[in-house]
């Protein structure tokens, strides 16, 4: 048997392999970008995923990652219309370096971002974190070619004085990559002393301030340079995620990749790193009376069809909501004697106003003596003291279950059962005839763990998970939370 296996393995092997096309793999229309890290004396952990970041935000590129370069082939940079060097470590190797030269030089783009400036020629190899290998290579001055610099240990040396914050100037306000983009501060080292090669085309420079120990001249650290037919885009900023989350380096970067990948430049000259849509829904998150892990707030952050304020009670009902806000989620603790009588008329008027409201996880408990409140309007309430008809709820944290979403609505379609981690609910009394979003099966919970309200002037959620970090970091969650949100705003 174990030969027969292994003579089909040979003979599969042996005939041609199918080529499939790229598009399969590649998102319509994006320019397809590669990074190049994996080695590199700052900190490519953190700045890699950040690079990668800012340009797949701005809808316009496909970008991947490779950290192990020396692998790199003309096959598999073939698919790619630009490369990303967040690299400063040892020589490639012959078929990497023979693959990323052609690649330029038959067209394509490069951009070098801080450090990419430094390996590859006449001075020694760096290692992580700052470290030095005190090895020296045989330098590759193809790439000092593409980058338009190199550096040297000879005097001046090339290096930077102390990082501190100075004004970027263009010198060629006019270039695609420039225009529209003011001069503009940022806080990184300001490399001087480059050994420049011709043909590069100066875009900005900084003074390097002697008061510092810098040598008083202009340095250039933004420019272009054609190589065959590619071109090629240089940045000396970068150092650190600080100085490349200024708008600065994030603007020019992100326009430096396009220009250098289609020899024009579309993208604006601000880039936003938390881009909403113009109609996104305005939600108030109200908090308050109940402590709760930090985590919470990063599961509203990053929706581009959301933009959430947080204000704890009471004061989040102290003015007129109606204006500034399309829905109001309920992540508090608090009873109507707590609330000054305009705070409530406030809530009242949004909730009849045919505005949204997602009463979430412990919110259940607010308002137990104000009946409109949870006989209305929310349909349900969490019972904390036991009266005639109404059994005491209770809660367990810590509790391992299994919640199914009911078909039948926008909320919850295509969402899959789940396993979640989470406080559960029971006894939590509520109406017949709310429309059951979330069902689990626990002996500590109640088979409902959610529902729309059937209260008629405006569209009432309530979701029983959220307690803690394991459900507000869960994709599933989140999208139920969103959902909830765009569905009682009228958005779904
Ligand atoms: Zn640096
Ligand atoms: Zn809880």
């Amino acid at each position: 048997m174990r030969s027969l296996l292994l003579l089909f393995a040979l003979s599969a092997s042996a005939q041609q392999i199918a080529p499939v096309p790229d598009k399969f793999f590649f998102e319509e229309g994006k320019i397809r970008v590669l990074i190049l890290t994996g080695r590199n004396n700052h900190d490519w952990r953190v700045t890699t995923p950040y690079l990668r970041s800012v340009l797949e935000l701005t809808g316009k590129f496909d970008v991947r990652v490779t950290e192990e370069v020396s692998g790199v082939s003309a096959e598999t940079l073939r698919p790619y219309d630009v490369l990303i060097s967040n690299y400063c470590g040892p020589r490639w190797g012959p078929q990497a370096e023979k693959a990323v030269e052609e690649f330029v030089r038959e067209g394509k783009g490069l951009v070098v971002v801080h450090a990419g400036s430094y390996p590859f020629g006449e001075t020694a190899v760096l290692s992580e974190k700052m470290g030095r290998t005190g090895v020296y290579q045989e330098p590759w001055a193809s790439w000092g070619n593409m980058v338009g610099a190199i550096w040297s240990d000879k005097d001046p040396r090339t290096g930077h004085a102390q990082r501190h914050a100075y004004e970027v100037k263009w010198q060629d306000p006019q270039h695609p990559i420039a225009a529209g983009v003011k001069s503009f501060t940022i806080s990184d080292e300001l490399y001087h002393n480059f050994r420049l090669k011709p043909g590069i085309h100066i875009l900005a420079s900084a003074f390097d301030s002697p008061k510092i120990g810098g040598n008083g001249k202009e340095e250039p650290l933004l420019w272009t340079k054609p190589y065959g037919k590619g071109r090629v885009f240089h940045t000396a900023l970068g150092h650190d995620l600080d100085a490349m989350m200024s708008p600065g380096f994030t603007a020019t970067y992100a326009r430096g990749v396009e220009w250098a990948a289609k020899d024009a430049v579309t993208l604006p000259a601000v880039i936003d790193t938390n881009p909403k849509n113009s109609d996104a829904v305005r939600v108030l998150l109200v908090t308050g009376g109940h402590d709760h892990e930090l985590s919470l707030y990063a599961a509203f952050d990053k929706f581009r069809d959301m933009r959430v304020n947080v204000d704890p009670h009471p004061h989040a009902f102290a003015n007129d909501l109606r204006k500034a806000y399309d829905v109001i989620v309920l992540y508090d603790s608090i009873q109507v004697d707590q609330l000054p009588e305009k705070h409530r008329t406030n809530i009242q008027n949004f909730v009849e106003s045919g505005k949204g409201l997602i009463v979430l996880h412990h919110a259940i408990i607010d308002f137990a003596s104000w009946e409109w409140w949870w006989k209305e309007v929310v349909g349900g309430k969490y019972v904390l003291r036991a009266e005639p008809g109404f059994p005491a709820s209770s809660y367990q944290h810590d509790v391992e279950f299994v919640a199914t979403p009911k078909a039948g609505h926008p909320i919850t379609k295509g969402l899959p059962q789940m396993r979640l981690f989470d406080e559960t609910y029971k006894n939590v009394w509520h109406r017949p005839d709310v429309q059951v979003l979330l069902t689990g099966e626990h002996p500590t919970s109640d088979l409902e763990l959610g529902w729309v309200s059937p209260y008629q002037k405006s569209r009432v959620v309530y979701l029983q998970p959220g307690h803690g970090r394991p459900s507000h970091e869960m994709p599933w969650f989140r999208q139920l939370v969103r959902r909830s949100i765009l569905w009682s705003a009228g958005r779904l």
